[in-house]
């Protein structure tokens, strides 16, 4: 559970949000198959403790005012594998998210002695917060989500500002940050190959 203010908001992001320190963002689907499973909520956060849910009903992804800030070049996009949610955000919402970082990959780089690079095993490990991954897999598309399904949402994304900073420093002294930078340049066509079916495929092996 969570102490953090939550805010619902349909169809699209309200006016007058702003995100100077970058935005934190998350996506809950009814599935894992971007071609068959609906895009059915965005969590935002600017890291200040609040989370903004925009809860979509499948019938419209007009969303005009969340497409201006995914494609803003001024506003960092920060996710936790952002592989699926920019597949997902360019199938439903047609917008090609940049720029973006993944606190997945600067894990992948940064932390080489596990394996263990879930956003609970990160939270756990370097904020030394407990996080629940109880309704990872409910149901999303839902015409009322429970208050466990809200607090779970925007728990996805209120840590991530924070992790950043932890993950930056430590890739900064492995002299790893060029590799993130280049990585993170990649994922709008890491998630175009996903959709056009390349997602089983290493197109860099033998
Ligand atoms: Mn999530």
């Amino acid at each position: 559970m969570t102490d953090a203010k939550i805010s619902i908001h349909l169809g699209d992001l309200p006016a007058g949000l702003s995100f100077p320190s970058g935005v934190a963002i998350d996506t809950e689907t009814l599935g894992l198959n971007p071609h068959r499973d609906r895009l059915c909520l965005v969590q935002l956060s600017s890291g200040d403790g609040t989370a903004h849910l925009i809860k979509f009903d499948g019938k419209s992804y007009a969303a005009p005012r969340l497409k201006a800030m995914l494609a803003d070049p001024a506003i960092l996009k920060i996710f936790h594998f952002a592989r699926f949610d920019v597949a997902v955000l360019k199938q439903y919402l047609g917008v090609d998210t940049t720029p973006i970082y993944c606190t997945k990959i600067a894990s992948k780089l940064a932390r080489t002695y596990t394996d263990r690079h879930g956003l609970k095993d990160l939270v756990g490990e370097l904020l030394g917060i407990e996080l629940s991954k109880q309704q990872q897999s409910s149901d999303w598309g839902a015409a009322e989500l429970s208050e466990s399904q809200k607090s779970y949402a925007a728990n996805d994304v209120l840590h991530l500002h924070a992790l950043k900073a932890k993950l930056d420093s430590m890739l900064a002294r492995e002299g790893r940050s060029d590799f993130a930078q280049a990585a993170f340049g990649f994922l709008p066509v890491r998630a175009r190959l996903d959709l056009a079916g390349f997602e089983q495929d290493d197109i860099f092996a033998h």
